[in-house]
């Protein structure tokens, strides 16, 4: 594996990569006991510096989520840039924000899996621009005004038709109640479900401050930052 050059050395930006690797290291392997192999660490890098991709990579792990698709394709380009190697063969891009129709065909090529498809326009053109994607269906099951997601009883509709366009839909997507363990449980149990009952195998669920309730409610992919590489810089 070739290492990504940071220009400005392990404390670029004031990040510690040494110290970052170290902490996915160690919750990778907490998650492995806890839920008996089934949950995976998504170490979350929005926001930050290139320094923490870098630490992903250190780390031995394959997989990283970005929210924003100007960030994820420069990033994307600079790994690529540094080692020679590109896409897949570099790292799955995780694409975890809230998805604009029109940044799409950009993207296309580049992101490994869509976690965020909540309607059905947005299911067409990634058939039309990535045929054969790998997407999950995001799902609201927490009903509050300005997120993502789709309501719990169109996700059904949504799986089918993304399976109709030859998408490879492999599960769902979703963020519990902010500061409600209860609620947030609640949701996590019925996406989990949901996912069940539709033989879908993927269930991202857990951010830094539910992913213990997350491991507990079945999740497969916790999406983590804060965690693992300390509060983000506020841009
Ligand atoms: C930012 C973000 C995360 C990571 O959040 P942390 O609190 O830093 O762990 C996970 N999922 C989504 C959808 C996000 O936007």
């Amino acid at each position: 594996m070739g290492r990504v050059v940071v220009s400005g050395g392990p404390d670029d930006a004031g990040l510690d990569v040494a110290a970052a690797v170290d902490r996915i290291l160690s919750l990778a392997e907490h998650l492995a006991e806890r839920s008996g192999g089934q949950t995976r660490l998504l170490p979350v890098t929005k926001a930050l510096p290139l320094a923490a991709v870098e630490a992903v990579r250190l780390a031995g792990l394959s997989e990283v989520g970005e929210n924003y698709a100007q960030e994820l394709l420069a990033k994307a380009a600079a790994v690529e840039e540094a080692t020679g190697e590109a896409g897949a063969d570099s790292l799955d891009w995780h694409f975890i924000g809230r998805l604009q129709r029109n940044k799409v065909r950009r993207l296309a090529g580049v992101v490994a899996l869509w976690q965020t498809i909540d309607r059905s326009e947005l299911l067409d053109e990634v058939a039309r621009r990535d045929p054969g994607a790998r997407v999950l269906v995001q799902v609201d099951a927490v009903g509050l005004p300005g997120r993502g997601g789709c309501p719990v009883g169109e996700v059904e509709d949504l799986v089918a038709h993304g399976v109709e366009l030859g998408l490879d839909v492999r599960g769902l997507m979703t963020v519990g109640a902010p500061g409600d363990e209860d609620a947030t449980g609640r949701v996590f149990r019925t996406v989990a479900g949901l996912a069940d009952q539709l033989s879908l195998p993927e269930v991202s669920m857990g951010m830094t401050d539910d992913l213990g309730i997350a491991v507990d409610c079945g999740s497969t992919l916790v999406r983590v930052g804060r965690a693992l590489f300390g509060e983000r810089p506020v841009p």
